[in-house]
């Protein structure tokens, strides 16, 4: 019997894509498996309201342009072509009726965007229908978890070993077919926000961005003198 697919779910505004993403959606797949990632750019992120984000066409480019040279990633245009706000609960249910039954989906996403999740759409649904793989990033800590109500009875300890580099990984069940994969990566100290900053002051960019992105951005002049933030 053939084992069931196992993918990876990696949403953002990617606005721009950077290594750090690419990083990562390499990272977890390795750790736990992954037969692919799919990197899912939002079409109308529901966090990032009320400022101005670069047309969705410019960040799945970009999205695009980045996995080349990755087989294991990638791009879904799901999200883009949806109209309304992107909420990952509709994405979930729209690739699982594109997988074939049985298929294992995880969703991957930083802890600074785990913090939010359960202002999120449906969080009680997304932790039932899917896996959710939490990865470090510099200055959030694991140990901060417990301050979530539905993790608030959580141990302590695993939590602050991750913290300190003593663990790699912990994971614990979320519902009977689903767990809480919590997985301390490569730190990778780049941020979207930053890359913006960095192109509207004219700055180096120090190698933050995939080499194809970077030319796309100066060739279509995105972010240039602008807080295109998000
Ligand atoms: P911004 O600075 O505009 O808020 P961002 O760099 O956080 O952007 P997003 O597209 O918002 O990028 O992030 C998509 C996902 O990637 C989120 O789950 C976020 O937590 C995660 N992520 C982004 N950068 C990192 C990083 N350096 N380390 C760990 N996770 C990251």
């Amino acid at each position: 019997m053939t084992r069931p697919l196992r993918v990876g779910i990696f949403g953002g505004t990617f606005n721009p894509i950077h290594r750090g993403h690419l990083a990562i959606a390499e990272e977890v797949r390795k750790a736990i498996g992954l037969d692919r990632v799919l990197l899912i750019p939002a079409g109308r992120p529901p966090h990032k309201t009320g400022r101005k984000i670069p047309p969705a066409k410019h960040r799945l480019e970009m999205v695009r342009l980045s996995v080349r040279g990755h087989p294991d990633l990638e791009v879904s245009d799901l999200e883009v072509r949806r109209r309304g706000k992107s909420y990952t609960i509709e994405t979930v249910k729209a690739l699982e009726r594109n997988y074939p039954k049985g298929t294992e989906f995880f969703l991957i996403l930083g802890l600074d965007a785990f913090m939010e999740f359960s202002t999120w759409r449906s969080p009680d649904e997304l932790k039932a229908r899917c896996h959710l793989v939490v990865v470090s990033r510099p200055v959030f800590l694991f140990a901060d978890l417990i301050r979530l109500d539905f993790l608030s009875k959580t141990d302590p300890k695993p939590l602050r070993e991750l913290d300190q580099g003593r663990r790699v990984r912990h994971e614990f069940p979320l519902t009977p077919d689903t767990r809480l994969i919590l997985i301390r990566v490569k730190a990778h100290d780049v941020s979207a926000t930053q890359i913006r900053d960095h192109l509207s002051g004219g700055k180096r960019l120090k190698n933050l961005l995939p080499p194809l992105v970077e030319s796309y951005i100066i060739k279509n002049h995105l972010y240039e003198g602008t807080t295109h933030s998000s």
